[in-house]
């Protein structure tokens, strides 16, 4: 039974969210909840009011705002009987098993037969609830549990039962993988699961230790983040994050469910000044604050002294020991002789002992702890990796010497690793002390496996080359947050040259990497530090490079298909917009922001964009004349698509570019999309552009002095505005007459150079490297054509000769190997 519809129960936190990562998967919903007895006319108040709010929830709940019409409210009183046609209900109610008791019978009665039942509960063990069902209940009954939020949180655990069928477990588990996009890792029936058990045992044991090493909690953060490869929050900014009144219902159940000799309840100690800041609603971000709270009014941070309650203004600790792991890692870390590193080996120890002696008991093996904490904590290493990485016997020799018990499994493995490559594939140590194979579930290729198991095709410092099998290669950036530099346009061109040479061995190219986010744009700091030099040439040399680069990519005699996720930002977006197909991960964020520093987009983007939405125009998906209007408010005001969706709405994805919603298919999928496209591949053709010339640029300019009487424009906006309608309206190319897209790109490298001359620019780059935030320049008082007038005067003179070289349609760039001129003759009609 293929899961088609789907209905939740419980439209608090969890049960909302839930529903709107179910409509963002395309499925119609209904979420039901209690009829609120302070507002019984309204039936539906409540989960209407969820739906509601997670849509202005930021970050936002639903992938385009229109899914929320997919998710229909209702209540659990007039409305079960829409449960009638559900293929899997959710039940996401307050964590209380007798209420969850009760709706799973109500549910029971009116479900489909066959029909899923499924728990988002967090620390009820499976037969305690289904303990009271009836058996047609109990084996179609699992427990899916999300994390907060199920948008965004990778993980989904799945703790199934004898009684399921292995037809409907594995339909589940497709649901949630492939549809859903979670990494589904099988969870043995054990209290709060794998996450929670290890997660809030860390959490407990990082509390505990920061009392015991007389640290802050901002000291104690700047250690349990960064250091040890966990988000910066630490540990006391992610119990601000989750909420502290949730870890008291975690431990409440895990100390009644675990065994009193369990290091958890052990480790169970009060702390008055916690305690008080939870009965105070002191419960973190989401009321009063926390451990870290802000003055709203004057938005001075403060932190909360944890033996006397008492606030003082946020800190940044210098921490020696975070210093050494940066570049010692973990055993510079834990050698460090003061109290932060004292502090990382007594948490980090404990906890790492503890995953070790409770791996086989929580679920299968290593691999399902390791994945649990990075898709559920957003650990970059799960436990066992972290041992590999602090050095197996290292860890064992130290607890030796402080006279600790070593855990059996940490024992066996005594001069080896939890993990290691054998014949090109990664193993890990199972429970007998042997090396297994690790399974991916099919349509799953990690480039990290790819890595681990072969040598790159080519490399530099910032980019790779690397066969993934099939014909196929996959570019990868690797640069700092893989910022586009010189390096990496010259392994775009190497890339090209070995799947153009290769003779039919290599069929197709794919843009992918493993990073959080797929391009965080041109890196500014060498553009800056070039014009601060005045060496315009080198910049011209760069921009233009870049541009070859991607236009190859667009003309290419064989399929290049991205595979991104996260932020594709300028550069970014512009090697997305060039490239013949987009297979994006859902949360793919791609947007032309040049305008922020600036600039515009002038690696193909501006002319990619205008060839776009013109199109869009063309084929009736937008209003007619209103092509140009969207692509210029694109990048003049920066928009980022807030998923692959919304980017596609925006013209930075094509509305023909796949989605898939699981990163860890991603590469898979682009692949063999590749290899699809390479089956009688037809490069692409450039085409002649009908832009509306100076007549259109004047009128985009009228727009834009409207704006700015108004004061919704910077005087420096009005500047980068005029140069943005300039490329799009090809005014100085020729237009109204048609032009050819490669004068377009010429106009876009000529404004670009304009730009990058004006002091403002470098005001703009200088702030974002700073802060991160687009500059905002005070009103001037100046017109808005003095304004535009002041930049033309300054920089014609010096940008002419420039452009004259790439205008002139006598000296074509690129020559020597030409591949749009290849791609016309191989398509050119024969005779
Ligand atoms: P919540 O308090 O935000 O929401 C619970 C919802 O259940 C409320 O809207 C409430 O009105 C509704 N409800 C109560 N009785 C009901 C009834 N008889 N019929 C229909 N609806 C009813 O709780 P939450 O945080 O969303 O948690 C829900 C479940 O998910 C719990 O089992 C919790 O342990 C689990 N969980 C929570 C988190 C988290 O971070 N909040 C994470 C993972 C799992």
């Amino acid at each position: 039974m293929a899961i088609k519809k789907v209905a939740v129960i419980g439209a608090g936190v969890m049960g909302a969210g839930i529903a709107a990562q179910l409509a963002n998967a395309g499925l119609e919903v209904e979420l039901l909840d209690r009829v609120d007895p302070k507002n019984p006319a309204d039936r539906d108040s409540i989960s209407k009011t969820a739906i509601q709010k997670s849509l202005t929830a930021k970050p936002g709940a639903f992938m385009l705002d229109s899914n929320a019409a997919k998710v229909r409210p209702g209540n659990t009183e007039d409305n079960l009987d829409r449960l009638g046609d559900c293929d899997l209900i959710i039940e996401a109610v307050y964590e209380d098993p007798k209420l969850k008791s009760d709706i799973f019978k109500k549910i029971d009665a009116h479900r489909k037969p066959g029909a899923i039942v499924a728990s988002n509960t967090s620390t009820i063990p499976l037969k305690d609830l289904i303990a009271d069902q009836s058996d047609a209940l109990k084996k179609d009954f699992m427990i899916t549990h999300f994390f907060n939020p199920p948008r965004y949180m990778p993980l989904l655990e799945l703790v199934t039962s004898e009684h399921n069928s292995p037809e409907a477990i594995a339909e589940v588990t497709r649901f949630m993988d492939e549809k859903m996009g979670k990494g589904v890792i099988n969870c043995n029936d054990t209290p709060s699961f794998i996450g929670n058990r290890i997660g809030t045992y860390w959490i407990q044991t990082a509390i505990n230790e920061a009392y015991n090493h007389g640290l802050t909690v901002e000291q104690a953060d700047a250690i349990m983040g960064a250091p040890i490869g966990v988000p910066n929050t630490g540990v006391f900014g992610l119990a601000d994050l989750v909420g502290l009144d949730i870890m008291p219902h975690i431990t409440k159940s895990l100390n009644e469910r675990l065994p009193a000799n369990d290091d958890y309840v052990k480790g169970t100690i009060d702390h008055p000044v916690i305690d008080k800041m939870i009965a105070d609603g002191f419960l973190g971000r989401k009321a009063k604050g926390g451990f870290y709270r802000r003055d709203k009014d004057t938005k001075q941070d403060f932190a909360i002294d944890l033996n006397t309650g008492e606030l003082h203004p946020k800190t940044r600790p210098f921490m020696q020991a975070a210093e050494n792991a940066k570049k010692g890692g973990f055993q510079a870390l834990f050698e460090t002789k003061d109290a932060g590193g004292e502090y990382a080996w007594d948490v980090l120890k404990k906890v790492l002992c503890y995953a070790a002696k409770h791996v086989h008991e929580v679920t299968d093996n290593v691999t399902g702890v390791d994945q649990a904490m990075k898709l559920g904590y957003n650990w970059q290493y799960g436990p066992f990796e972290m041992l590999d990485k602090i050095g197996v016997d290292y860890f064992i020799n130290r607890l030796k010497a402080e006279g600790e018990e070593v855990p059996e499994f940490i024992q066996q493995a005594a001069g080896r690793t939890f993990y290691r490559v054998d014949a090109g594939h990664v193993q890990f140590l199972n429970k007998d002390g042997a090396y297994e194979n690790v399974q991916r579930p099919e349509g799953v290729l990690l480039l990290s496996d790819v890595k681990l198991a072969s040598k790159p095709v080519a490399t530099n410092t910032s980019a790779s080359v690397w066969n993934v099998g099939d014909g196929v290669l996959c570019l990868e950036f690797h640069s700092k947050a893989n910022s586009l530099d010189p390096e990496i346009v010259s392994m775009i061109n190497q890339a090209c040259d070995l799947v153009e040479g290769s003779k039919g061995q290599y069929k197709g190219l794919v843009i992918h990497n493993e990073g959080a986010d797929f391009s965080a744009g041109a890196n500014l700091g060498l553009l800056l530090a070039a014009a601060k030099n005045k060496d315009y040439a080198a910049i011209e040399g760069m921009v233009k490079a870049g541009q070859d680069a991607l236009k190859r990519l667009k003309y290419a005699p064989f399929p290049v298909v991205a595979a991104p996720t996260g932020k594709a930002l300028g550069g970014g977006c512009e090697v997305l917009m060039n490239s013949r197909y987009v297979q994006a991960h859902s949360e793919t964020y791609p947007g032309l922001v040049e305008s922020g520093v600036g600039l515009l987009p002038g690696w193909g983007g501006t002319t990619e964009l205008i060839t776009r939405t013109l199109q869009m125009e063309k084929e009736g998906k937008i209003p007619a004349g209103q092509g140009l209007q969207k692509a210029f408010q694109a990048i003049l005001m920066g928009q980022v698509g807030l998923s692959a969706f919304q980017a596609k709405d925006i013209g930075v994805l094509r509305a023909t570019d796949g989605v898939t919603m699981n990163k860890s298919r991603l590469l898979a999928d682009a692949k063999a999309k590749a290899l699809e496209l390479a089956v009688d591949f037809k490069p692409e053709l450039p085409h002649d552009l009908q832009l509306g010339g100076p007549a259109a640029h004047a009128a985009l300019n009228a727009a834009i002095d409207g704006l700015y009487a108004k004061g919704f424009v910077t005087p420096y906006d009005v500047v980068v505005a005029n140069e943005i309608g300039r490329v799009m309206t090809g005014d100085g190319a020729g237009a109204p007459k048609p032009v050819t897209q490669d004068q377009v790109r010429a106009l876009e490298l000529q404004s670009f150079m304009r730009l990058i001359k004006d002091d403002r620019t470098l005001a703009r780059i200088e702030n974002m490297l700073k802060t991160g935030r687009p500059l905002r320049e005070p009103a001037n008082g100046k017109s808005a054509d003095e304004l535009r007038a002041e930049v033309e005067s300054a920089s014609a003179s010096a940008v002419k000769p420039a452009f004259d070289a790439v205008a002139d349609k006598k000296a074509p760039v690129n020559d020597n190997n030409n591949p749009v001129r290849k791609a016309r003759k191989a398509h050119a009609p024969k005779p």
